[in-house]
């Protein structure tokens, strides 16, 4: 290790080390997320209409999209898609050949595109289904490769929606955007002069792994089962990763990486995050617990092959 006097932060070498075994999965999947975040800023607008979202429901726990006809999407879908699958085949070349049956399908039939975004934008297992049938590929596979292509349409509206709605009221697990469970959570500090008292510890926020929009959360809840017995909510942290956390639950088995971030000064890129913890999915893994919201590379077993390996 090179002596470069002093350090921004600390922990920063100690980290670069535990994610070495990682690196393949990290500039691969890096490559994925950088093209999704290139293709939302070039997507054309979405026409979102006179759209009125019902106060009530959403704060009930309804996503905003679910307000939203999920056809509006069509056509940044097919752009996204076409933008976004050549990448993912390259990263996975053993998935090239599934992609291009879903490319030639989407380019043909666009009753099957109507099945893969009620699928996608508002969680229809039955869509989902039928439109896996239809293009003979597994669910799982379809599922995954939607949410690759339907990530930069709703990165690419989410201000728009949030525009409509009171989001800084919402507390729950999922995102207020699209629906997704979260992929890691963040321990940040957030003062307002409005704020007399500070939390000491930090205030808890949530990354949606599809839209990339963050939101605030209640500590000491599961995200996954919303459990709150603290008997059987556990935080496991890694040696010589005092600030990467793993928060487990007894009681489903779930887990959630976590960073804390109250000390840290240095700029964090949010939506890389998860990406750049994976070294917390395999610990958490090889443990027996499960990703409250399956990343691609977790998804794929990666971290869990990594962590056997190693
Ligand atoms: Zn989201
Ligand atoms: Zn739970």
């Amino acid at each position: 290790m090179s002596n470069t006097g002093k350090q921004a932060n600390p922990g920063q070498d100690a980290t670069t080390k535990v994610l070495e075994p990682f690196r393949e999965i990290i500039d691969r999947f890096g490559l994925l997320l950088k093209r999704q975040a290139e293709e939302s800023a070039a997507l054309a607008p979405v026409d979102l209409g006179g759209l009125v979202i019902g106060e009530e429901a959403f704060l009930g726990g309804e996503p905003l999209v679910s307000f939203v006809d999920a056809e509006v999407f069509a056509p940044v879908f097919k752009q996204s898609a076409s933008g976004v699958w050549p990448v993912l085949g390259v990263i996975f070349p053993a998935l090239a050949e599934g992609l291009a049956t879903l490319t030639a399908k989407a380019d043909k039939d666009r009753t099957w595109v109507s099945l893969c975004l009620r699928a996608v934008v508002h969680g229809d297992a039955e869509a989902l289904e039928q439109a896996a049938a239809k293009a003979a590929v597994s669910p799982d596979f379809l599922l995954m490769s939607l949410r690759v292509a339907y990530g930069p349409c709703i990165a690419s509206v989410r201000p728009a929606l949030t525009a409509l709605a009171p989001v800084e009221l919402w507390r729950r697990a999922h995102c207020p955007v699209c629906g997704a469970d979260p992929d890691i959570a963040l321990l940040e500090n957030h003062p307002e002069p409005s704020e007399f008292l500070v939390s000491k510890g930090g205030e808890l926020w949530h990354h949606c792994p599809v839209c990339t929009h963050r939101w605030r959360f209640m500590r000491l809840v599961c995200a996954g089962c919303g459990n709150q017995d603290h008997e059987t909510l556990t935080r496991l942290a890694l040696p010589d990763s005092p600030r990467e956390y793993i928060y487990a639950c007894e009681s489903c088995k779930q887990y959630l990486p976590c960073l804390d971030l109250v000390e840290r000064f240095d700029a964090v890129d949010f939506d890389l995050a998860a990406l750049n913890s994976v070294h917390l999915d395999a610990a958490a893994q090889s443990r027996g617990y499960t990703p409250i919201s399956p990343a691609p590379w977790t998804a794929m077993g990666f971290a869990e092959t990594q962590a056997k390996a190693s």
